[in-house]
């Protein structure tokens, strides 16, 4: 049992799994839905500005995905995805036994979608962000990130537990605050990932 648990061999996924890989030294992980032919859709965040210096990343020579411009909803291959990462699976209707022994963000009480379903919706979002932009509205690490748009196609609802846990973290080491508002919640959780950062 452990964060490593949850881990998957390319040959282990299906179409529709709910995906994800940390970063930054295990203190985030970013999320998506394998959708078939070693390819993700997945929600990155539209606040990062667009690379025009000379340290550009090329395009990925296997699915065209260019680093330096697209944002927001993206369907990559599963090596843009993974950055070089493990993969591992987002486990569903798993015991409440279960669920309280592993780390958030890996693993759900609730049930989920069938598979196709679950593609569908990944799909349709992705199609939408690609016609009108913002397909699934401007990213928010608090509120709106790639693991609550894993968690909406799969089940549903939009639930980051990750950003739940570092909310409560971070609540929890400002004493002082009665009513904290959301803007200095989302500076919190900032100072939180990047202070963990690796
Ligand atoms: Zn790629």
């Amino acid at each position: 049992m452990g964060i490593l648990s949850n881990r998957i061999s390319r040959e282990e996924l299906r179409a529709g799994d709910h995906i994800y890989a940390y970063r930054r030294g295990h203190t985030f992980s970013h999320h998506g839905i394998y959708v078939g032919k070693d390819l993700v859709i997945h929600f990155t965040s539209t606040n990062d500005p667009i690379n025009s210096s000379s340290s550009r990343e090329p395009p990925c020579e296997k699915c065209g995905h260019d680093p330096n411009t697209k944002r927001g909803v993206l369907r990559t291959c599963i090596n843009c995805f993974l950055k070089g990462h493990r993969l591992l699976r987002f486990e569903y209707e798993v015991s409440r036994l279960h669920f309280i022994s592993k780390h958030k963000g890996t693993c759900s009480t609730e049930c989920c979608y069938a598979n196709e379903e679950t593609i569908r919706r990944a799909t349709e979002i992705f199609n939408k962000d690609k016609v009108h932009g913002k397909g699934f509205g401007d990213y928010d690490l608090l509120d709106n990130n790639c693991e609550n748009f894993a968690s909406y196609c799969k089940r549903g609802t939009p639930v980051s537990e990750q950003a739940l846990k570092a909310m409560g973290i971070a609540a929890a080491s400002s004493s002082t605050d009665t009513q904290t508002s959301s803007t200095s919640k989302t500076a919190m959780l900032l100072s939180f990932f990047s202070s963990k950062s690796s």
